[in-house]
Order: structure tokens, then sequence, then C-alpha cells
């Protein structure tokens, strides 16, 4: 029997499921190329510095002064992903060993496609969300125009058959539309829509799809509330949002999913379980961003905690702070 919260699963791990596929060899599903170790495909990996082998030496110290103020991943509760998944994880030295896109040399911009119909509110999300993104990964950010629907051709939208939701095509938006439009400094390129997705055949739905090498994504604010209900439901939203640009933001910077602590990049089989997350990521996957952006970890705990308290985040603000402590001890 298929009763409805058998759907609501089904169709959360739609999402959490894409991820895998980009993950695993053998993802035609969802049409990228699988993790190979053998650098960027579009041939931009930028090598490996000495600097590079001095800040990972760093990095792996401060990650140990870190590991106390991070909750290590316990049993998964029934329904999370790593209940019904088996995921291999992947540390820091196979991170940097596997030569990930970074936001650096002639690709350095991380570019965001705003797509289809938003409200005022929506719009606001994108400028809060892009400005996070640009701190978060220690990259220029730049919002293009945005691009009507009518992009997307009638073959990559769909009705969904049982609920009538109007949906668009994630693998045709990354492969199709961002693509072949990827701008020559682009460090990835990410579409944005209040728009459903859907990845194909079998699939209900998704909020998000990113590639690990080929620098392009995608994600959708649909599912994440109504912003102008009130001002939880606007403070949700965007924490939602913002939780989910970074996400997939990481996994176009090479950062697989996360099965040592409750971090951002773990995988998430439903809402309740993305929701009891924060959006900061555990020691190993901050040192990841930090090595790939080349930014001191200090200084982004920093940047981050001014960007935290100006839009009133308190607990993560508070956060940063420890952490911060923490390394300077
Ligand atoms: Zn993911
Ligand atoms: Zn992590």
């Amino acid at each position: 029997m298929f009763n409805s919260s058998e759907r609501a699963c089904r169709v959360w791990c739609g999402l959490a499921c894409v991820w895998l596929f980009i993950l695993s060899a053998g993802c035609d599903n969802a049409g990228v190329t699988p993790p190979d170790g053998a650098g960027g495909v579009d041939g931009d990996a930028v090598e490996i510095s000495a600097a590079d082998r001095e800040r990972e030496r760093q990095l792996i110290v401060q990650i140990e002064k870190l590991k106390p103020l991070h909750k290590p991943m316990g049993k998964p509760r029934p329904g999370d992903w790593l209940a019904q998944h088996k995921e291999a994880g992947q540390s820091f030295e196979l991170y940097v060993a596997s030569k990930p896109v970074r936001p650096l040399g002639k690709r350095r911009v991380i570019y965001i496609q705003p797509l289809g119909d938003f409200t005022a509110t929506q719009k606001k999300i994108i400028a809060v969300t892009s400005e996070f993104m640009g701190v978060y990964f220690n990259a220029p950010v730049k919002v293009k125009e945005t691009v009507p629907l009518s992009a997307i051709p009638e073959s990559a939208q769909r009705i969904h058959p049982t609920w009538g939701d109007k949906q668009i095509l994630s693998t045709y938006v990354l492969h199709d539309f961002l693509k072949p439009k990827l701008p020559d400094d682009a460090a990835c390129f990410i579409a944005f829509t209040a728009q459903d997705l859907w990845p194909g055949e079998g699939w209900n739905f998704v909020f998000g799809q990113a590639s690990l090498r080929q620098r392009v994504g995608v994600w959708s604010m649909y599912r994440f509330g109504d912003p102008d209900q009130n001002e939880f439901t606007y403070k949700l939203c965007l924490m939602r949002t913002l939780q989910t640009a970074v996400h997939e933001t990481g996994h176009m910077f090479s950062i697989s999913h996360c099965i040592a602590f409750e971090c951002n990049m773990c995988g998430a089989n439903n809402l309740p379980e993305s929701d009891r997350r924060d959006v900061w990521m555990c020691p190993l996957c901050a040192a990841k961003v930090c090595w790939g952006s080349r930014i001191n970890m200090v200084d982004r705990y920093a940047t981050l905690k001014a960007f935290y308290d100006k839009y009133g985040f308190e607990k993560e603000s508070v956060f940063m702070q420890k952490s911060i402590e923490a390394l300077e001890k």
C-alpha cells in the first residue's frame, strides 16, 4: 500500500537520490559524470600549489580543534537518508586528491541564473542568498538577468500526473540550458527557480540537482513554504534556501555527501531531516571549502558571522564565534 507518508518519503527521497546518483558510477538517470579523480572534465582544474600543500597541513590541525563543537553522525533515525542509502563518504584527503573543481584562476565567479517568475519576496531571497554564497565560498557572485520559463521547451516541462504541480525537468536545465552557456569565467553556474523540479521518469520531484564535475546545478524554492505568510515563514524559507544553495554549490565544487557529522553536506531524505541540520558544515567539509577557495578558516568564520549578524541569524552567529575561539586556542 502506498500511503501518503510513503509517498512523501519517496518524493523527498527523490532529492537525496539525485544527489546520490551524482556521486555514483552508472548515474545515467541523472545524466552527470561521476567523480573519477581525474580532474575537472572541462580541463580547467587548478594545479595544486606549494601553498595549497601548506594550507592542507594547517587545515588538518584545525579540523581536530573544531571537532568537539560538532555532532558526529549517529545511528540514522528510521526514514533518514543513511537508513536507506549506503554512502562511502569523502575524507578531506580524498577530496584534495580528487583535484576538485575550485573557484580559482580564470574560473572564479559563481553565476546564478534566475529562471521563471518570482514574487518580490522571492527576489529578495535570491539577493540575500547570492550574498551568502559569496561569503560561504569566498568567491564573487553574479546574478544574471532573469530568463522566462518559456526558455524551457514544452518537452522538458510537465504537469505532475497526480498532484497537478507544474514541473520542469532538472536534467534539461543542467545539460541543455546551463552547460552550453557556461560563462568563460564561471566557477559554477546554478539556476534558481520558484518552479517545481523533477529529474525524469520514476520521480515525483527534487529540490535541487548538481554535478560534481561539470560546474552546473539547479535548485528550487517551490517546496520551502510561503515566505509572505509571516516573519517566521520568511526566515524559514530563507534558511532552507540558503542551506540548499550552499549544499548544491558544495557539490559543484566536488564535495560529496558527508557521513561523518550532522552537517549541511549530508544527504537528506525528507524536510524534517534537513531542517534539523544547520547551515554550517562540519570541520571536514568546512576544510574542503577553505582549501578549495584558498581562504583562512578564521577569516571565513568571521565573514560568515558578520553575515549572520546582519540578517539576524543569532544561533549561527554564536556558533561562528565559538568556532573562531576554538581555532585560536
Ligand atoms: Zn547532496
Ligand atoms: Zn560534513
